[in-house]
């Protein structure tokens, strides 16, 4: 999806720059010298957001910021200075943000802002509040950023909400509410999910400070306190996303192949241990490849190791494709391995019998330097349920792929 942002902005060199971020975050750009051009644009096209000098030529005193938000254009105001008056002019439009040119830190911050709009189109928001009016308020917030948003009048609806709706990772609660209140609304959220799940922020405007204490023990991991500005509740919330994000980038680098971006043979064991323990109790048959590319080593004496990498990145893609269905991990090295959870027997042995076929006719198509490679493959199956044990017979039935003069699949 394109999205199309409009800077309006009367300095060419600072114009550049903004540009030249906008372009590295992914957005088409339109650049207005005034307020008249962009006037005229605005009347053309549709904009994601717009970057607002507060001085232009024909715009002394921000008259463009209006024009932009009346246009239903998320805004971000780039201004000279933030005197008194300007700072008002500005606070009285629901802009997204405003950033001092001079600060050295505002392009930055510019890129920053730029790449949240687009990822929060992504983020689920669940606002959990009785009363119609706060709800708005808050949603309104909400919209203004991109984020999705949805509702709620009571703890008990959240709840519903959240089963219904797996995606939702924030979750802004008031607390006094009927039915249930937000701090139980957390103790629950707490039990079904983890941290690195869900973030939630408790709100609520009673005076008693012991309700932040209240929020927090039972796992909301922020709380305002109504009522609170506009940019306290972005930077609390933007905080938190972060977090959300961060926690999930740090699972999936633990999880992953560095070379192959497959699963890695931690992520392998822990999954399919899972999966064991859910089929021992229907008495079901387990099955297990491992796959290990013939000669390797020779690949990397002769060709040098970087092509040995190119080779094994190119199988990766390939392999993780033909078993999309299963698990499949790179177990180190050159040795591949594959889960089929309760399958049929010959099913899976057909259906590795048909990839060792294809690598030994397309092997060359997966590097530049054209290299020619085949597998052979280890199989094992039955009513196992120790991952240790199926990874054992398989690599017995490897090994005996190999003694038998390799490109095989023994089983
Ligand atoms: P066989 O047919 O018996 O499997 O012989 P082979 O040469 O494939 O097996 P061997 O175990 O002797 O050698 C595996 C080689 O894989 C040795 C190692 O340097 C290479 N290797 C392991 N990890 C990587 C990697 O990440 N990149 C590259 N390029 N090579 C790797
Ligand atoms: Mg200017
Ligand atoms: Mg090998
Ligand atoms: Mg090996």
């Amino acid at each position: 999806m394109t999205r199309k942002i409009l800077i309006i902005e009367d300095t060419p060199t600072i114009a550049r720059v903004q540009k030249h971020i906008a372009l590295k975050s992914g957005y088409e750009v339109d650049i207005a010298e005034s307020l008249s051009q962009a006037k005229e644009l605005l009347s053309k096209n549709k904009y994601f957001c717009a970057v607002v000098d507060f001085i232009l030529p024909d715009a002394p005193s921000g008259e463009a910021v209006p024009c932009t938000i009346n246009a239903d254009i998320p805004t971000i105001v780039m201004t000279g200075n933030i005197d008194k008056k300007t700072r008002d002019t500005v606070e009285k439009y629901p802009i997204i943000d405003y950033i001092i040119k001079e600060n050295k830190q505002a392009y930055q911050y510019l890129e920053k802002q730029l790449l949240r709009l687009i990822r929060n189109e992504s983020v689920k928001v669940l606002v959990v509040d009785d009363l119609a009016s706060t709800r708005n308020y808050i949603c309104n917030l909400l919209a203004r950023h991109k984020y999705q948003i949805l509702q709620a009048e009571d703890g008990k609806e959240a709840l519903a909400m959240l089963e219904a709706t797996p995606s939702i990772s924030v979750i802004i609660t008031d607390n006094e509410m009927p039915n249930m209140n937000g701090d139980e609304l957390c103790t629950e959220i707490r039990r079904l999910y983890d941290n690195d799940e869900k973030a939630i922020i408790g709100i609520s405007g009673a005076d008693s400070s012991d309700l932040s204490t209240l929020f927090l023990k039972n796992g909301a991991n922020d709380y305002l306190h109504k009522p609170f500005n506009s940019e306290e509740f972005y930077c609390r919330l933007s905080q938190n996303v972060d977090m959300l994000e961060l926690m999930a980038t740090i699972k999936r680098q633990a999880n992953t192949d560095y070379l192959t971006n497959l699963p890695n043979r931690r992520y392998f064991f822990e999954e399919a241990e899972k999966s064991l323990k859910q089929i021992k109790r229907i008495k079901g048959n387990n099955s297990l490849a491992m796959l290990d590319i013939d000669h390797f080593k020779s690949i990397n004496d002769t060709y040098g190791h970087h092509i040995g990498d190119e080779v094994l990145k190119g199988l990766s893609i390939c392999f993780s494709k033909y078993f999309e269905k299963h698990l499949v991990a790179r177990l180190g090295g050159e040795e591949f391995a594959i889960y089929f959870a309760d399958s049929d027997k010959q099913e899976a042995l057909k259906k590795l019998e048909s990839f060792r076929a294809f690598i030994e006719k397309n092997s060359h198509e997966f590097s530049k330097a054209k290299i020619k490679f085949t597998l052979s493959i280890g199989f094992s199956c039955g009513p196992v349920y120790q991952i240790d044990e199926l990874l054992k017979q398989a690599d017995l039935k490897l090994y005996d792929a190999k003694e038998q003069g390799r490109n095989k699949v023994v089983s």
